[in-house]
Parts: structure tokens; sequence; C-alpha cells
């Protein structure tokens, strides 16, 4: 959950400008999702509360991914409903609005995910917009929910795969790719008003472009000369590569064309980091998966990356106990964390959500004291190798993004880090660092997650 009272999404109270409570759940694609409702209700006028109560009205923004997360969603929802009363709710679980009717009736519109104008049509009916054109100003780069320095970047919107765990097509549809000019200008302007990295983000990275047939779009550089750049994600890669800001590619998963990035990584065109959700290693349960490049050799794959881009750090998601697995596939799954040495990695233990296509493959479910079992075996072996990784670190000297700064110590990203999902670095300085500015660290400690050094750089 986003704490929307950031400094950037408030502004000073003024005359009687309607007031709305922002909640957003769920993953960076709905965190964007939340920036763009929250930008246009902005532009129009409303002011954003710190609080529920002595609001006009609520926007709860929901994630539907897990039943975990449906089910925090729904305590959001009531808990809205309680302190204000008028709750207007989006996101991924408004696909399915009988979910929240069943539970909470009281709420005014249910509207599905990307559905901007609805959200804002249900808005405009609860409370009506009051614009002052004098003073609605909206920075050219939109609100952002994240800090001043770095910034999400939604390149397409659904997912052409069907994976049998994931629901996020049946919610959000086919792949829709933003052309590449579009997106190479919102990071345009994202850079001139202060982001210095960019996360690239969408369902599947590696397959942008394919619904637009990579259709070439017009895109004026950074000096002055209008070309070409295909909707691809090699060209747009590149092009992000020039704009002088960090760039780190988030969902990517293992197709050959991927070799193509990791040149341009190894060039330091763009941040030499990979998050591509492996989810399994066993190509037996990557079929059941139905994953993307399940074929593919993976570990021959990562190991050839590795060799022409030696400071590549790979950072991934797994699941332990889907539908069927058996011993000896969990087995190959431990066997590839030892040789892959994956950086950084998350593992679940597989959940049915309600209509995911693994609940109905007939293979057996695996016990959850047997799930509990295998997660703990696969965290032991993993922690044993990302603390392996992060040592070798020690002594030398890194690149560090601050992104908070205390009395004595300042807290900051290495190349390696994306935020709230990887480790950090602890920097001692000899002067106050700023958040936002680059330094150079020489690292001289590390622990199970994170880096310690100081700032020999600036
Ligand atoms: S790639 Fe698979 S897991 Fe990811 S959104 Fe698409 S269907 Fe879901």
């Amino acid at each position: 959950m986003v704490d929307i009272a950031s400094p950037d999404a408030l502004s000073p109270a003024r005359g009687e400008a309607p007031r709305i409570s922002f909640v957003s759940l769920g993953c960076p694609k709905a965190l964007v999702d939340s920036e763009r409702i929250i930008t246009s209700l902005r532009s129009e006028g409303y002011e954003l509360s710190r609080h529920h109560q002595g609001a006009d009205l609520v926007i709860v923004n929901t994630c539907g991914f897990l039943d975990s997360a449906k089910a925090e969603s729904l305590a959001a929802i009531g808990d809205a409903l309680k302190e204000n009363g008028k709750v207007i709710v989006t996101g991924c679980m408004g696909a399915e609005p009988e979910q929240i009717r069943d539970v909470h009736p009281g709420v005014l519109a249910v509207t599905g995910p990307q559905q901007y104008e609805s959200v804002l049509a249900a808005v405009h009916q609860a409370v009506p917009p009051q614009h002052d054109p004098f003073v609605d100003l909206v920075p050219p780069q939109g609100i952002k929910l994240t800090p001043r320095h770095y910034a999400y970047l939604k390149i397409s919107e659904g997912c052409s795969n069907r994976c049998t765990f994931c629901i996020i097509p049946k919610l959000r549809g086919d792949l829709v790719s933003r052309p590449a000019g579009d997106v190479l200008r919102e990071a345009e302007r994202l850079v001139n008003a202060g982001v210095k990295e960019l996360l690239v983000i969408s369902q599947d990275t590696s397959a942008y472009g394919i619904d637009l047939r990579y259709a070439p779009s017009q895109w004026k550089d950074r000096q002055g000369e209008t070309r070409e750049v295909r909707t691809r994600f090699f060209d747009l890669a590149r092009e992000l590569g020039t704009l002088g800001a960090w760039v780190r590619m988030h969902y990517v998963y293992p197709y050959p064309h991927v070799d193509e990035v990791i040149g341009l990584m190894a060039e330091g065109v763009i941040l030499p980091y990979l998050d591509i959700p492996f989810q399994h290693a066993s190509p037996t349960v990557l079929k059941r998966m139905k994953r993307p490049a399940s074929n593919e050799k993976t570990l021959a794959r990562v190991l050839a990356w590795r060799a022409a881009c030696p400071d590549l750090t790979l950072r991934s998601t797994f699941i332990v106990g889907f539908p069927g697995e058996t011993d000896a596939e969990f087995e190959e799954l431990i066997s590839f964390l030892e040789e892959a040495e994956l950086d950084r990695v998350g593992c679940f233990k597989y959940e049915p959500v309600a209509g995911a296509p693994a609940n109905e493959l007939g293979a057996q479910m695996v016990p959850d004291e047997v799930k509990e079992e295998r997660w703990k075996r696969f965290m032991e072996v993993q922690q044993r190798v990302s603390a392996r990784r992060l040592k070798r670190k020690v002594g030398s000297r890194q690149q560090v993004i601050i992104d908070k700064v205390g009395p004595t110590v300042a807290v900051g990203r290495s190349k390696a880090d994306a935020p709230e999902i990887d480790g950090v670095v602890h920097v001692a300085a000899r002067r106050p660092l700023r958040v936002g500015e680059i330094v150079t660290v020489k690292i001289e400690r590390a622990d199970a997650y994170d880096l310690h050094g100081t700032a020999v750089g600036y």
C-alpha cells in the first residue's frame, strides 16, 4: 500500500476544492494507474486528503492478484466505508465487481483496471469538480507517488501470455504497447523534472511492441533531431539510455532477443540489471505453468549473459508447490539456484487463485506442509547464494543513488538494487548527502541483504 500523502501529491489547502482520499494497493503497475488518476484529478482541481475522515470521497485502487491481496483490498474498502462512507473502487478487483459488491454493497461505483475515464466519471458524479485554471496547475511530468528521483515507466498494458497460475490477462486483457515515441517523451519529461532513475515496467517487457508489429514512431531526441524509433524492446532500451538517467528493466522473459539488450548493459547504456521472473526451473513444471520461453535453455543463457556482462545483477521470483510439483522437480529447482547464482530472489508458495487454469490441470495439489518445507529449503539455499554474491562486492567501488538521509549515515541503492524489492547500501560520508544524489561508495562490509561503505567520490 502506498502512502499517497507524499509532498508531490499534496498541495496547500485552498477554498472549497473537493477533497479525495486515495488508497493505492498492489504492484508498481497499479501504482502507475494511481498516478494517472491522481494527475487527472489534480488537473481538475481536486485536492488530496491524508485521511478518509473529512474527505469528500475515497478511491481505493485494488489488487486482485492473489487471494491474500484480494482480502487486503476488501479490508481497505471496509475501512474507507466505515471512516468516510463514500467509496469508489477501481483496479484489478474491479474486473469482477460482484466480488466487491457481495461484501460491500454500499460502494458508490466499481470500475476495472485502466478504466481511467470511468473512475473520473464516477468521481464527477459523486463530487463535481470545481475547476480553477489559474491555480490548478499540474507539473508537466504529472503527479508522482514515488520520490522525486525515481519513477516507474509503464510501457504496455495487459499480457498475451496465458500462464496457468495467473489471472492478469483475464483482468487486464491482451498486450497493448504504447508507441515508442510516447514512452520516450514521457521519459524525457520525467528526466527534465529531476528523475535520475527510470524503472521500466509492464507485464512482459520483452514482448513490448509485438502487438504493434514493432511499428516505428517519431521522436525528437535531445539534440532536437526527429527520428523514427521502432516499438521494440532493444530499440526502446537503447533510446532510453541516451536520456542521462539510470534505466532499469523489470519483468523480462528469457527470450533469445534479450541477448542483444545484455550488450547495451555491457556498454553501460542501461543498468546491468534484469528482473526476470523465472517462476521455476523444471521444464515439466514450466510446461504446466505455460510460461513464455519455457523451452529456452535458461541456465546456459544465464551463464552466457554473465560472460558477456560480468556486472550483471539478476533478480527473479519463483513459485514452490505448484500443482503436481514432485520432489524430483523441486530438486531441479534447487540445483538451478545453486548453479545460476542469482543475486536477488523472491519465492511464493503456490496459491490456488480463483479462476486460474492451474487449478483445473487435474494435477495433485501439494499439501500445505510440503509447500512450507520446500519454501524454507528454497530460502535457505538462496540466502547462502545471495550472501555469497554480496560478499564479493566488499572492497569494490559502487555508484549509489541516495534515497534517504540521516544524521550520520545515508541509505541508498547501487545499480544492483531496485527500490522496494532489493537490498540497500548504508553510506557514511564526510559531508551531508542529498536525496537523489549519485555518489561513489567504497564497500567495506556486507550482511545477509545489504552493503555498508563510505562515500569516496561526489
Ligand atoms: S506473463 Fe504470465 S504471469 Fe505474467 S502477467 Fe502474463 S500471464 Fe500473468
